[in-house]
């Protein structure tokens, strides 16, 4: 018996990756009785006697789950930003940043293409940048042109399993091939662009890069607030929780309540003003949301 990790599954079978070795395995098994269906990134007991004929008999319980694409056990997200063509959104970025803290995964936030920039334009991204690292966040400027800030990201990727999030044209492909250029092939298939309309069944592959495992689709494609509640929001701003310690009512959720602490926070320029806004906006669009039934 041995353990291992999911890195693709096709046509019934299930590739799992044990101590460098890939082995064409099917399921069987007890988790067959819990109708779970083992997905990539699942970490997995099977039992094999050569590497084209094993047998999945365990799924071990998963830490988090993504629908599209399907994967289990994401520890982080690398958000990728472009800091040109396109813009630069705060407020996209915002979005992104809350589905992924709602799924407790780490995000990493990777702003591209800042060989584009005149002088002027890098002060502000720079500014951006420090706000985000301000409220907690990691945050990498890069360029897949220059090569800027690509062997800062490596180690970031290192024993993890990731998956690239952001929108179509920022530069995700790019960027990974700026850290392996032997990828080239593989990745193409990670534009969203490509995953649309013509393959209607997307097939996730977890790819080695730099010592970690990164899925070869994007993540993160449906960017709306489904699956939240107005309570869930605020946990998902780090810089909020710890400054909610000090709100006068527990639960509070920094909008009307009197003698919020996260509001203080703001007027005093603690929290960024567009951040909060951005807040208010996503609490809104939860309030607002119709029933699903
Ligand atoms: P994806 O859809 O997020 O995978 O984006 P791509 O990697 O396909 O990049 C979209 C476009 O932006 C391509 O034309 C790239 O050549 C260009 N691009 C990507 N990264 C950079 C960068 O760092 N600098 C510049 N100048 N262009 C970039
Ligand atoms: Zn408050």
């Amino acid at each position: 018996m041995a353990e291992g990790k999911i890195v693709k599954a096709l046509s019934g079978f299930y590739y799992v990756l044990s101590e460098g070795t890939v082995t064409q395995c099917r399921g069987r098994g007890n988790f067959r009785k819990n109708k779970i269906t083992p997905l990539v990134g699942d970490h997995v007991e099977f039992q094999a006697d050569n590497v084209t004929d094993g047998y999945i008999l365990k799924v071990f319980e998963r830490k988090n789950e993504l629908v599209r694409p399907p994967i289990a056990n994401v520890d982080q997200a690398i958000l990728v930003f472009s800091a040109s063509e396109p813009d630069f959104s705060t407020t996209l970025l915002d979005r992104f940043l809350v589905l992924i803290e709602s799924k407790e995964i780490d995000p990493l936030i990777c702003i591209t293409k800042m060989d584009l920039l005149t002088e002027e334009e890098m002060g502000r991204i720079h500014r951006y940048a420090d706000d985000y690292r301000r409220m907690g966040y990691e945050v990498l400027t890069t360029s897949s042109k220059t090569e800027q800030g690509v062997k800062e990201l490596a180690p970031y990727l290192r024993d993890k399993i990731s998956v690239f999030a952001g929108q179509s044209g920022v530069g995700k492909s790019s960027l990974l091939n700026a850290l392996d250029p032997e990828l080239d092939l593989k990745t193409a298939m990670i534009s969203s662009h490509l995953g649309r309309g013509k393959h209607t069944t997307r097939h996730v592959e977890l790819i080695h890069v730099d010592g970690g495992l990164v899925a070869d689709t994007p993540g993160f494609s449906s960017l709306d607030f489904t699956e939240l509640d107005e309570s869930d929001l605020p946990l998902c701003f780090p810089e909020m929780v710890t400054a909610s310690e000090a709100c006068k009512f527990r639960g509070c959720l920094h909008v009307n309540e009197p003698k919020c602490a996260v509001k203080e926070k703001v007027e005093a320029g603690d929290i960024p003003a567009y951040r909060y806004d951005h807040y208010l906006s996503f609490h809104q669009e939860i309030k607002e949301r119709k029933p699903r039934y």
